[in-house]
């Protein structure tokens, strides 16, 4: 079959790719859309080691499992594999188990592919109400409504956002939920449509004398090194700063602010599915403004190189059972 192949030096389309075997408890899925993030793009570069197929966000159909129920439906899925047997798994804590797999990032071939498999307990049905161009924003939106799993945030706080992309804009719209004030701090203002409490700002603005201080809990969402000392400078004291940039290079930073302001600094990765697909059903929830192109599967690395492109937001590929 068809896939989007990363061997540890380059990634390219390959046709020869055999069909994937479906373990005990896991289904056979087609992708009907399937989403690029940068963690997609830092694997094309090496990050995580990973050799096989890339790709994570998705949304498909069950073409094969052993629970006739689960046939033809559409479905979204969490895409960390848990051992099921250790203390972390006994928790529910999968998503944390040492001997995990991860879609398309570690250990496991992902989506962007003709088929991938994933286990069934890890699948959630797509309602009616939600189409596939919403659906597909399930995985990186769950991302995002893991800051509010992990900060109680009121309507009386003020938060910030470090990074207008494609995190970062998903990271906008949820918090815009809760929160009484939201600032985004981004280097390309005016892409996508915004809620009504959420004002934008150049990215530069950040590190301005008058914001230091000036937000309770600040979200880094930048893939920039430099983003953790500009979400220091804003949070207030005893506030906290949400990091959720992976795989930039090691931080070189005087942690004393964190100590005499005593800062909560949180690392934040995968989220609830449940939440997320709910909101993708509420027409007030907005991420079309956030799809800037979709490719074919077969010319799926030509939507690789487009979502590397600086300021793109998100790029889809269309499945589909290649001839
Ligand atoms: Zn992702
Ligand atoms: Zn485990």
């Amino acid at each position: 079959m068809l896939g989007l192949v990363h061997d540890g030096n380059s990634t390219r389309l390959r046709r020869d790719l055999p069909r994937p075997a479906r373990a005990a408890g896991e289904a056979t899925i087609r992708p009907r859309l399937a989403g690029i993030c940068n963690t997609d793009l830092e694997i094309a570069r090496g990050y995580m080691g990973f050799r096989g197929v890339l790709g994570h966000e998705f949304v498909g159909e069950v073409i094969a499992c052993d629970d006739a129920a689960w046939l033809g439906a559409r479905v979204v899925g969490g895409i960390n594999c848990g051992c099921g047997h250790c203390s972390r798994c006994a928790r529910g804590e999968q998503n944390h188990c040492g001997a995990r797999s991860v879609l398309g990032i570690l250990g496991r071939d992902g989506v962007l592919a003709e088929e991938f498999t994933l286990p069934l307990r890890n699948l959630l049905r797509v309602p009616d109400s939600v189409p596939d161009r919403a659906a597909v924003f399930t995985e990186p939106l769950a991302a995002a409504f893991r800051i509010v799993e992990q900060v109680a945030i009121g309507s009386g706080d003020s938060v910030a956002v470090l990074g207008g992309g494609k995190l970062g804009s998903l990271c906008v719209r949820v918090l815009a939920r809760i929160a009484g004030r939201v600032a985004v701090f981004t280097r390309r203002r005016g892409r996508g449509v915004l809620p009504p409490n959420v004002s934008e700002y150049p990215a530069e603005d950040a590190a301005a004398a008058q914001n230091r201080g000036a937000f309770r809990v600040v979200v880094e969402a930048t893939g920039n090194e430099a983003a953790l000392a500009t979400a220091l400078h804003l949070v207030e004291p005893r506030g906290v700063v949400v990091l959720k940039t992976t795989c930039q290079p090691p931080h070189s930073l005087g942690l004393a602010p964190v100590v005499i302001d005593e800062v909560t600094i949180i690392g934040s990765r995968c989220g609830p599915f449940a939440p997320a697909l709910a909101a993708l059903g509420d027409r007030h929830f907005e991420v079309d403004s956030l799809i800037d192109s979709t490719f074919p599967l077969e010319r799926c690395d030509e939507a690789l190189v487009r979502a590397g492109e600086r300021g793109v937001l998100k790029v889809l590929v269309e499945g589909g059972r290649i001839p």
